[in-house]
């Protein structure tokens, strides 16, 4: 009787298994996001949003197998973008929008950006700050009820008064008020712990701080430290508690060091960072997002009169064509780097810009890639189920057109989008 039993279950697994649809991309090259070369006439072997396996040559479909033909792309795992912000998008208007945008205004402009995105082919996010809409969004992409990444976010970004992240910074002082820690503005270390509570109450999924002036803010200083240690140490300890990251925006390098003794998990722009910073980083295993993308677009804007408000023209000019040289710096000396370019500083879907900037001082294009597929998997601790086309792994593939290992520009042209085994772009 036991034995009936048995091979009836046993049956009816195969005929469930048998019957389970597949679909079979052929690759004409593969990167697949780990190993240093490319491996030509690949096939990706998917079952729902799942990559069941990858084998060499090109499998055959059984009946009712879809067969996706990239015999003639490059096919990479879907890429990965550590900073964003997909509430907002650069233009001269865009410091009135913060007095005329309700949060549905918003909403609908970040269904528009979170969409280019995905179509530009990057599958994963993580949005460094926004007035909190970025949750929501986040929700429903998930939910599939919008086009767009897998976001990671920070809901928003936390700072000291008058900080980079201080949502009143420039306005009438009747309009300015005193927000606090509900509204990410902290002073000491029990509004540093009230902060990330509320963020985490909130929703989010990483904590953002601004550990330096920065750039855009109407605030003068540009990179000078913003926290003092104890709020830094209390931020980082409540959001380990938590189970969760913190990142850190920073221009300076005295804000830099203080957050990577705080023990932050990743620098973000990282203009002035010195040697010893560097080295600091490397001890402790501290990520670098360099976003050099934003520093070359905010000096090219301030060029224009009017673009940016007075007194944040001069710190774009200063500030933002250093990042580049740095990045080439830190990665000489072997700095952990994960992709990210602060997409909505400049137009979304432009992220590609990256790749080429990267690799002009000095990056192997190979190296570029993985910093946009496995090693920004590693960065959010996903690299168990993203960040490279393996069996087991999440369905997020790309593909261009041409050799990005022989040409970097062609990542601008991503002519396949799939995410979680959905085809978005073909
Ligand atoms: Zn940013």
């Amino acid at each position: 009787m036991k034995k009936t039993i048995l091979s009836l279950v046993l049956l009816t697994l195969t005929c469930v298994m048998a019957s389970a649809q597949q679909t079979i991309i052929h690759c004409g090259t593969l990167i697949d996001g780990k190993s240093n070369t490319a491996q030509k006439e690949m096939s990706i072997i998917i079952e729902g949003e799942q990559i069941i396996s990858v084998v060499k040559g090109y499998a055959k479909a059984g009946s009712g197998d879809q067969v996706i033909d990239l015999k003639s792309q490059t096919v990479m795992p879907g890429l990965m973008d550590m900073h964003v912000h997909l509430e907002s998008e650069t233009g001269p208007q865009k410091y009135l929008e913060r007095f005329v945008l309700n949060d549905a205004d918003v909403a609908f402009n970040s269904i528009v950006y979170a969409e280019r995105t995905l179509m530009s082919g990057f599958t994963t996010v993580r949005d460094l700050g926004g007035t909190g809409v970025n949750i929501s969004l986040r929700d429903a992409i998930a939910a599939g009820k919008v086009k767009g990444p897998r976001v990671i976010t920070a809901g928003k970004s936390i700072a000291p008064t008058g900080g980079h992240a201080d949502p009143t910074n420039g306005m009438r002082k009747d309009l300015m008020g005193d927000p606090g820690p509900e509204s990410g503005v902290i002073n000491g270390e029990t509004d540093a712990r009230k902060a990330v509570r509320q963020a985490v109450k909130n929703g989010s999924d990483v904590i953002k701080v601004t550990a330096t002036g920065g750039v855009l803010s109407v605030a003068r200083d540009g990179s000078a430290p913003q926290f003092q240690q104890d709020e830094l140490n209390a931020v980082i300890e409540t959001a380990t508690d938590f189970g969760i990251h913190v990142a850190a925006h920073a221009h300076g390098d005295e804000g830099m060091k203080r957050a990577v003794t705080a023990g932050i998990h990743s620098i973000e722009h990282g203009t002035m960072m010195s040697e010893e910073t560097m080295d600091m980083m490397i001890k402790s295993g501290t990520w670098y997002v360099p976003t050099i993308t934003a520093g070359k677009s905010v000096a090219e804007y301030a060029k224009t009169p009017g673009y940016y408000p007075a007194l944040v023209r001069p710190k774009a000019l200063a500030i933002g064509p250093k990042i580049q040289e740095t990045f080439g710096k830190a990665y000489k000396r072997g700095v952990k780097i994960a992709f990210g370019t602060d997409a909505g500083v400049f137009p979304h879907g432009e992220n590609y810009r990256e790749f080429i900037y990267m690799t002009e001082v000095g990056m192997p294009a190979m190296e570029a890639i993985q910093s946009a597929t496995m090693r920004a998997a590693e960065l959010l601790g996903m690299e168990a189920t993203l960040g490279s086309v393996e069996k087991g792994k999440i369905a997020d593939v790309v593909a261009v057109n041409g050799d990005p290992l022989k040409d970097i520009k062609v990542m601008k042209e991503v002519v396949f989008v799939m995410k979680e085994g959905v085809v978005y772009k073909q």
